[in-house]
């Protein structure tokens, strides 16, 4: 019997192992089929580039970590780390300007670097032709890790505080007990566990096979190949007693990486057709020719990735391969880890797609996420529950995952859309939307209009600010035609793929009250804003809840963030705290279909189709019930994320296209215009509404985000209160604050550096051209002291640093009279 059982002592399951006992946790077993430490999964002979960069901020964060900690560790010696550098070459003006956009993450993220010139490269890469590069993306303190010492070190550690590690041990089942994992069966015996982590590495499908719940990753075959060696390599050796004396390179424009390894050259290749892997297809340790996650090498998808290897390092003319292998490891859909406890099954724990770079910091969120109930960063990206039922199926698992090899060093624009299996979840209005010429947005399988070329026209006929470059990627001057004419006359807009559910019985309001911040225990019919908090005080999401009944509210939430809402509130409602009370949660995404409707004319619109009294007497602000439109009853939420008067109309989804079609007959002879969430956007960051996700994140609070009005102390205990109080009692660090670009015509798209006497003090959080208030508007968690109107800071965007000064925010309708209507 243990407290934990690991599965797997690769670089996840060893770094968990060992947080874990730093934590004072040794009731902990680790069990892996190979042999300790070398067991023939994917760390056992992975080359072990560790690149800080990503635009992602806690993968960066957990890079950080993981190179520091690596490097402190030793085993016989030999540290788990050097500090060589990295460098990540530029051969084209797209890459040159991509790598000014990386070195503005590093600023926001705190890595040091510097774009350095093609002979500067050359001075660290002697080997490379300058002549074929315009520059390089210089971090010196990236490394090279050594991820089999690193996985023994970590786990010779952990052995010595207590924790038992067995190797040559299969799983193969599971026990389930009160709807719990309560064992791991075992080719040597069962183990009773209160909490089980996969750490499976490339078999993580097979055991969630075996645990009866979907693990969503792609194993891939991937290339490595070491040259025989080389005289100019050798003699940076020192005659072998230098393993690298050159930085790790990445050849990004051909898909490439590279490192020394003393007198041979590593080369690694992500430049052939996707090679997907069964690994319930692999052979076991003692029967596989090298190791279970190595295939034979084959030679057909190493020919274009050669002729590109000798373009850019000419010495590698007639050098033989003296080593080269297929290594297996693991590709979610969306090309992030997958961690936390599954909510298919309670005490089964996930810490899976984990790459060598970021596995320390990994096993230590992990560590903190099992032990003391939170990871202490906010892992948003990589929650095991982020994904939609369908998007764990293998077919789709394995064309997105298919798609993340193909991309995995592309310039990847934040608004690209994925291109492999689209249009999978359409609203009842969606074949209006093709009609009027959409362009679609994809969000979690979801096709959302983002502007529709319908309202070209009217785009023309307006003077809108222009893009370039970077920033008119994914973008149109018709979006801010909508915008306007949402403020002008009315937007109708399809908001059909927000999560929508239903929490009733008894004690509904009871465990609203304690999961989110606000008081929802109001009368029927009273909407509230509330946000939905960690044990750090940090916004996990935020919603809004409708009391619809005195046991039942509807709880409206983001379209991406669901699925991991409703993980966290039936984690919650699973609790001590809950056990035997009488709630039910519900999801009614597909039931129902959301329209919003929002603008100065939206009462001239509803009078001809509804008897409704919708005067602001008869249904203000923040209020619902059901209305009529004839024959269609709609529940009514009088709320705007635009920033106008309006509502929100839920129907039942079959219901949901004549209730539009009813909305746009009816918005005739008043300018009605169909609006894409493009202009939604930047309707919103007029008005100040905060973005989940970005402004709002699991490490800043209401406080810091300035909604402390939807904190309700006075309601008694809820998740993150006492945070929340000693952050009040304390004062708040930092305060997202609204800062508009002096310069009208810049624009900036959000992750840039925010510099205060040419130093990064913030990021952006998000940002987007305000077309009614003629600003770029962006959004920064400014330190508290310097979050005051007026203040002046620098913007770096692809490398330049534009001028932008701290307001008073919301820019748009501050008393909010609009809303009035
Ligand atoms: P693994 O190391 O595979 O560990 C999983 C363990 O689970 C295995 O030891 C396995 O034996 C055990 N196991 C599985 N099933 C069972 C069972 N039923 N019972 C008991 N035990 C079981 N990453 C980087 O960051 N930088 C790089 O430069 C880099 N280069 C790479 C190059 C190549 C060629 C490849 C293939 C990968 C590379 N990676 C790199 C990725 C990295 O190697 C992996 O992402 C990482 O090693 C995964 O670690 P893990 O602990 O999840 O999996």
């Amino acid at each position: 019997r243990a407290r934990i059982v690991i599965i797997g002592a690769g670089i996840a399951g060893t770094a968990t192992a060992y947080h874990l006992a730093e934590l004072g946790v040794t009731d902990v077993v680790v069990i892996d089929q190979g042999p300790l430490y070398r067991t023939g999964g994917s760390t056992s002979h992975a080359p072990g580039g560790m690149f800080q960069t990503n635009s992602s901020r806690v993968m960066s964060a957990w890079a950080r970590y993981t190179i520091g900690l690596f490097a402190s560790l030793e085993v016989d010696g030999v540290s788990g780390a050097a500090f060589l550098g990295g460098i990540e070459l530029a051969e084209t003006p797209e890459r040159l300007q991509e790598a000014k956009r990386r070195r503005g993450l590093q600023q926001s993220w705190g890595i040091p670097g510097e774009i350095l010139s093609p002979s500067e490269v050359q001075k660290f890469i002697p080997i490379v032709d300058p002549k074929k590069i315009l520059g390089g993306l210089y971090v010196p303190d990236d490394c090279i890790g050594r991820p089999a010492l690193a996985a023994e070190a970590m786990g010779r550690a952990a052995e010595a505080a207590g924790i038992e590690f067995h190797g040559r041990v299969t799983v193969t089942g599971f026990e389930r007990a009160n709807g719990r994992v309560s064992a791991v069966v075992t080719d040597h015996g069962r183990i009773e566990a209160e909490m089980v982590l996969c750490c499976a590495g490339i078999w993580g499908p097979k055991i969630g096979r075996l645990a009866g719940v979907p693990i969503a990753l792609q194993p891939m075959a991937h290339q490595y190949v070491k040259t025989a060696p080389l005289p100019i390599l050798e003699e940076l050796s020192q005659g072998g007693t230098i393993e690298s004396a050159m930085p790790l390179i990445r050849a990004q424009d051909h898909s490439l990486y590279f490192r020394q390894h003393f007198g041979q050259f590593g080369i690694g290749n992500y430049r052939h057709v996707p090679l997907p892997v069964n690994a319930e297809d692999l052979l076991p340790f003692d029967k596989a020719p090298r190791m279970p996650s190595c295939l034979e090498f084959t030679p057909e998808h190493f020919v274009e990735c050669h002729e590109a290897s000798l373009n850019l390092f000419p010495i590698l003319a007639n050098v033989p391969q003296a080593d080269a292998f297929n290594g297996i490891f693991s590709f979610p859909p969306d090309g992030m880890p997958l961690m936390g406890e599954h909510a298919d099954l309670p005490g089964f724990w996930v810490c899976e797609g984990v790459w060598i770079t970021h596995s320390a910091g990994i096993g230590r969120s992990m560590a903190h996420w099992m032990v003391e109930g939170d990871p202490g960063i906010d892992i948003r990206e990589a929650d095991v529950n982020r994904f939609a039922k369908f998007q764990t199926t293998p077919k789709y698992v394995l064309e997105r995952g298919s798609q993340q090899y193909r991309e995995v060093y592309d310039v990847i624009h934040p608004l690209a859309q994925p291109t492999a299996v689209r249009g999978l979840r359409t609203t009842p209005m969606h074949d209006r939307h093709v009609a009027n010429g959409a362009h679609f947005w994809e969000v979690a399988g979801w096709e959302r209009p983002a502007w529709f070329e319908a309202n070209a026209g009217l785009a023309k006929s307006l003077e809108l600010p222009s893009r370039t470059g970077w920033a008119a990627y994914e973008w149109s001057p018709i979006q801010g035609a909508e915008a306007i004419a949402t403020r002008k006359a009315a937007g109708l807009y399809d908001v059909s793929t927000f999560t929508k559910l239903e929490v009733s019985g008894a004690d509904a309001a009871r465990l609203l009250n304690h999961v989110l911040a606000n008081d929802v225990d109001k009368p029927v019919g009273q909407v509230v804003y509330t946000c939905m908090l960690n044990t750090r005080g940090g916004v996990i999401s935020d919603m809004v809840v409708t009391r619809t009944a005195d046991d039942a509210f509807l709880i409206l939430t983001g379209t991406g963030s669901g699925p991991s809402d409703i993980a966290h509130i039936e984690r919650v409602a699973a609790g001590p705290a809950f056990a035997g009370a009488d709630v039910s949660i519900r999801n009614l995404t597909h039931e129902l279909c959301g329209i919003g409707l929002w603008g100065p004319k939206v009462r001239d619109i509803l009078a001809g189709l509804t008897d409704d009294d919708i005067s602001d007497a008869g249904f203000p602000y923040y209020r619902s019930r059901e209305i009529d439109f004839g024959p269609i009853r709609a529940r009514a939420l009088r709320i705007s994320y635009a920033g106008e008067y309006g509502f929100e109309f839920y129907v039942a989804a079959p219901q949901g296209r004549a209730l539009w079609d009813a909305l746009v007959a009816a918005g005739e002879g008043h300018d009605l215009v169909v609006c894409g969430i493009g202009a939604l956007d930047s309707l919103r960051i007029e008005k100040g509404y905060r973005l989940a996700g970005a402004d709002l994140h699991g490490d800043r609070t209401p406080l810091e985000a300035g909604l402390g009005w939807s904190v309700s102390f006075k309601k008694g205990d809820f998740v993150g209160r006492a945070a929340l109080a000693a952050q009040k009692a304390a004062g708040v660090p930092t305060r997202l604050s609204c800062l508009t670009l002096d310069d009208p015509d810049v624009v900036v798209l959000g992750k840039e550096p925010v510099l205060r006497d040419g130093k990064a003090v913030a990021y952006v959080t998000s940002a987007n051209t305000g077309y009614t208030v003629g600003k770029t508007i962006a959004y920064a968690y400014l330190p508290a002291d310097l979050a005051r109107p007026g203040e002046a800071f620098e913007i770096e965007y692809l490398g330049t640093r534009h001028a932008a000064t701290v307001v008073a925010d919301p820019l748009y309708d501050p008393s909010g009279s609009r809303l009035k209507g």
